[in-house]
């Protein structure tokens, strides 16, 4: 190749030729990936500095869970949550930080028990299942029918009657196993029965009871639903297995009060050439109304805010819009999501990509991306900037409920956060879901998750392809 090089008439050509490859093999990816991630590099490498080198984004979602708590629609809490995000957003800088009102339903636990009363008293962990109706005052007591699966209850459906139907399943996945919480009560009651009962959706922990939505079917009577914690499911199944009769008495005041006022926060780091383009991050910031709502997602509306707080200070303003949105109403409506898209709707054919952090803030792994094949070849590849903290994965599958709506619209790329799992479901809508499970370095490296990703699709020369 030299001696044809050395004496080569057409050598200029042959540099042209070379240059050319060398383009070529850039593009296609080498050692350092293609040419055009070169330049965020840097970028990359202050944000992610910037999100590990504080403790920002804890201590801040310890202020939120601590001295405002959880933040059930419409609490008071909420509103007053929504009412600091704006003033914090406004003091860290961002731009065009408002507030977009979205009615939210408005449901209330009130007092409740579910007491065994037979063969022995005992008092069962529990938790009332959102958006369930309540007991009469006295409560319901009738005998307990235990199953473990659909197919079981249809078969016993002539015990179902008049009794309390427990559906005693041990947690798998949780798409697997809260079929059971959702529409277990109208399968119930389909079958005339007057309550139902379900094993809490989660790993046995320490008699930890999970709630969660529940969602009635139009054609059944709404009973009143209720999860228990594993232990007590246990000692249920223990008594029938003996063959005892089981009585329970359950009381619940849950109700709905009128929809009340709530809204989805918003700031922004406005594009400097293309401002109308808009990536957007967020979580929601409504929770149940137990424990704190920190992992559950204050983490997740904490580290998509603080994408935005980091590109501010650093002064890194990317071609196209970055949008934090914390949506309400997620855990038991969507309506801060259907809001966000309705209202948003003649942008969203702008929107180059949505980022939901729904899965909690724990080691983070990379990202999951639905979108073209083209757009995951640059997903990517933006993420092995993100290979010195160990979050440079793409999986498939990206999305979230929040977003979930104007992606759909829209088909517009969607990701969302990955994180180790293994410890979400184990306090995920529990009493235990507080700030101590949640690590400031874990949820610091999510936050520069966030921002590289955020910050490098916004930026990038070419929109990301839809
Ligand atoms: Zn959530």
């Amino acid at each position: 190749m030299r001696r044809r090089v050395r004496f080569c008439i057409a050598l200029p050509f042959l540099i042209l030729a070379i240059t050319h490859l060398e383009a070529q093999s850039l593009h296609a990816g080498d050692a350092n990936g293609p040419a055009w991630l070169l330049p965020y590099r840097e970028p990359s490498a202050r944000l992610i500095g910037e999100a590990l080198g504080s403790t920002f984004a804890w201590d801040r979602l310890a202020i939120l869970t601590d001295t405002i708590g959880h933040r059930l629609s419409g609490s008071p809490a909420l509103e007053r949550a929504i009412q600091w995000a704006v003033a914090e957003m406004t003091r860290d800088g961002l731009e065009n930080v408002h507030t977009e009102r979205v009615m939210v339903p408005k449901w209330v636990r009130g007092n409740e028990s579910a007491d065994i009363v037979e063969p022995a008293r005992h008092a069962m962990v529990m938790l009332g299942l959102g958006n369930s109706v309540g007991t009469p005052a006295d409560g319901v007591q009738a005998e307990v029918l235990v199953v473990h699966s659909f197919e079981e209850l249809d078969a016993q459906a002539a015990s179902a009657r008049g009794r309390i139907v427990f559906f005693n399943v041990p947690f798998t996945t949780y798409g697997e196993t809260v079929r059971f919480r959702a529409a277990g009560p109208s399968r119930a009651a389909r079958h005339g029965a007057v309550a139902s009962l379900v094993r809490a959706v989660g790993p046995a922990g320490l008699r930890t009871p999970h709630t969660g939505a529940l969602q009635y079917a139009g054609d059944a009577p709404k009973i009143p639903a209720a999860a228990i914690a594993a232990e007590d499911g246990d000692r249920l199944q223990r008594m029938a297995d003996r063959k005892s009769k089981i009585v329970v008495r359950l009381r619940m005041e849950a109700h709905f009060d009128a929809d009340a006022e709530s809204a989805n926060v918003i700031g922004e780091i406005r594009g400097r050439e293309l401002p109308d383009e808009v990536v957007v991050v967020g979580g929601h910031l409504d929770s149940w109304d137990v424990g704190a709502g920190a992992t559950d997602d204050g983490g997740g509306c904490i580290v998509t805010w603080e994408a935005l707080r980091i590109m501010k200070k650093l002064n890194l303003r990317p071609r196209r819009t970055v949008r934090v949105v914390l949506f309400t109403n997620e855990e038991n409506g969507g309506r801060g999501g259907t809001a966000y898209r309705d209202r948003h709707r003649a942008e969203l054919p702008k929107h180059v990509m949505m980022l939901e952090s729904d899965g909690g803030v724990f080691r983070p792994l990379g990202v999951s991306f639905t979108g073209s094949d083209a757009a995951r070849e640059t997903v990517k590849a933006i993420a092995t900037l993100l290979s010195g903290i160990a979050a440079d994965q793409v999986s498939p599958g990206g999305g979230g409920a929040d977003i979930g709506p104007s992606v759909q619209e829209e088909h517009i790329p969607a990701m969302s956060l990955d994180v180790d799992g293994s410890k979400y479901f184990l306090i995920h809508h529990t009493p235990a879901d507080t700030m101590d499970k949640i690590d400031p370095v874990e949820m610091a490296k999510c936050a520069a998750t966030v921002a590289v990703m955020a910050y490098v699709v916004a930026d990038l020369p070419q929109r990301l392809a839809r």
